[in-house]
């Protein structure tokens, strides 16, 4: 943790030295058109940099070096041990530039700067030193061939791989594509999210620093709709590897289908249920992860727990508690080291946030806390997490990703009727169990159609184990060995003894 304070990190910021340009082949550089865009902070409205705003003939430039440093070898041949300790490498140097890159996280996107440096830049060392300390452990196979053939089953790079991402983690979600894309010898290309670039552009330069050569990984920082469908539709890149909105995310299937049938994996959106049984071994404990379910990141979490279903006979006692809890979660300054709830990323998603409070009270919802922007004085975008009691599963507050804090209570009676509740909705990410009834907690686990299921917690998981979505929340999945079948295509070859 850090021991900076409110005032040291305004200083820092006023003095910090951003970049906006491109990345490729080892050099910052202007998009081909010159165009830029302007970087605004949502913490107070300042306007932090000019990002360059790529496109088309970017995409080309970027994808030809890729492709062309892919081809020598100089990364993709490398011996894995090798590549292992360049890893370890970058990891380290995260770690080292963690206070910066923090800070640039948190002005770029409004994350409370305690998260950005605890979490966000921690977790992304982590995913990046956890892939490449696997890259030399990981072993081929050797088919049960007959005696006179020799059957080899080997993994081998893919090739380009274009790496989309959002803005809600972005220096994380950045990290958890290079670190096994780029552990399995590829070469990347990084399109931030317009609405937070800056960190996957500095993270470009600490690559070159720890070993990773030029051309190995590209970033391209610009609009979806021009720079990320370039890469979508480009007939050279192999796979396509997205983390983003469900509408998105189907988008890129199709650019998949009517260009090159590049690989597509998807990692899109949630509205994940968070059941309380009356037997949970611990309600006050539920009640607060209820809380932080919904308030952490300002509720811009892929996995917010935006569903809270309550067995009714436990429901007028459990709310209040839930109640109670999110008051301990205050919007403030996201400099602020103190602070556990910062900004929204822009007005946009602000106004989005505010919208779906209006159909929360329009469709008949009971608000039990929160529901305003505050701050406003600031220039910065933030609303009060938000309780609605008395939601039904059909209600748009229930059904849509509001991707902010905005939490909908819904009771049910049974196990039964929990799971069918919990079930009914496109998504498929996360889902949470509170019992202590042994029998309950898997037979429920099981029944849930979910990627993720925590029982007594909400949002356990590390870099051991994969994390992704059924059904509409995606395909594939990130973390853990499973999130290397992305990244390298599967070869039989026969040999004839
Ligand atoms: P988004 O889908 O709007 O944008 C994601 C990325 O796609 C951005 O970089 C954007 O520029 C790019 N993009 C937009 N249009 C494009 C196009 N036509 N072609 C190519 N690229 C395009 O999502 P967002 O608003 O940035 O992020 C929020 C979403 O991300 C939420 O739905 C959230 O649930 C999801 N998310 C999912 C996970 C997960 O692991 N499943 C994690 C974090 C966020």
């Amino acid at each position: 943790m850090t021991s900076l304070t409110r005032d040291d990190w305004e200083q820092r910021a006023n003095t910090l030295k951003i970049e906006g340009r491109a990345f490729i082949h080892g050099e910052y550089r202007a998009a081909a058109s010159g165009a830029t865009f302007e970087c605004i902070s949502p913490v107070d409205g300042r306007m932090l940099v000019e990002v360059a705003s790529c496109d088309l003939a970017d995409a080309e430039l970027a994808v030809q070096d890729a492709r062309s440093t892919f081809n020598s070898g100089v990364w993709s041949r490398l011996a894995p041990v090798a590549r292992k300790a360049v890893m370890i490498r970058f990891a380290e140097l995260i770690d080292q530039h963690g206070e910066e890159l923090a800070l640039l996280e948190t002005l770029d996107m409004g994350k409370p700067i305690s998260d950005a440096l605890g979490i966000d830049v921690s977790s992304a060392a982590n995913a990046i030193r956890w892939s490449g300390e696997a890259i030399d452990k990981i072993y081929d196979e050797v088919a049960a061939t007959p005696h006179d053939q020799l059957g080899l089953v080997t993994r081998e790079p893919i090739g380009v791989v274009a790496a989309i991402v959002p803005w809600n983690f972005p220096l994380l979600m950045s990290c958890w594509k290079l670190g096994p894309a780029l552990s399995t010898g590829n070469s990347v290309i990084l399109k931030p999210s317009e609405k937070s670039p800056l960190t996957g552009i500095r993270l470009a330069q600490l690559a070159i620093e720890a070993g990773i050569p030029a051309g190995v990984f590209n970033v391209l920082p610009g609009y979806g709709h021009t720079v990320g469908k370039a890469l979508a539709l480009h007939m050279d890149v192999d796979t396509l590897v997205f983390t983003g909105s469900t509408k998105i995310a189907k988008q890129l299937m199709i650019y998949a289908g009517e260009s090159n049938m590049k690989r597509v994996w998807l990692e899109a959106g949630g509205k994940s249920p968070n059941i309380v049984f009356a037997d949970a071994p611990d309600l006050q404990a539920a009640a607060e992860a209820a809380a932080g379910a919904i308030a952490f990141n300002q509720g811009e979490v892929c996995t917010a727990g935006s569903r809270l279903l309550v067995e009714n006979s436990i429901k007028d006692k459990f709310v209040p508690m839930v109640v109670a809890a999110i008051k301990t979660w205050k919007p403030g300054n996201p400099l602020d080291p103190a602070t556990n709830v910062g900004a929204l990323v822009d007005s946009t998603q602000m106004n989005n946030v505010l919208s779906y409070i209006q159909s929360g009270h329009d469709e008949g919802a009971k608000l039990v806390a929160g529901g305003k922007r505050v701050m406003e004085e600031t220039g910065g975008t933030y609303v009060e997490p938000t309780i609605f009691d008395g939601v039904s599963n059909a209600m748009r507050i229930a059904r849509e990703e509001i991707f902010g804090p905005v939490l909908s209570v819904i009771g049910f009676d049974s196990a039964e009727e929990a799971v069918a509740i919990a079930n009914d909705t496109p998504y498929g990410l996360a889902a949470a169990v509170w019992t202590s009834n042994l029998s309950k907690a898997h037979l429920t686990a099981k029944a849930l159609r979910a990627g993720s299921v925590w029982v007594n917690q909400y949002d356990g998981g590390d870099m051991t184990a994969p994390f992704g979505g059924f059904k509409q929340s995606g395909n594939g999945r990130d973390k853990s060995l499973h999130a290397f079948d992305k990244y390298t295509e599967l070869k039989a070859t026969w040999i004839k003894l």
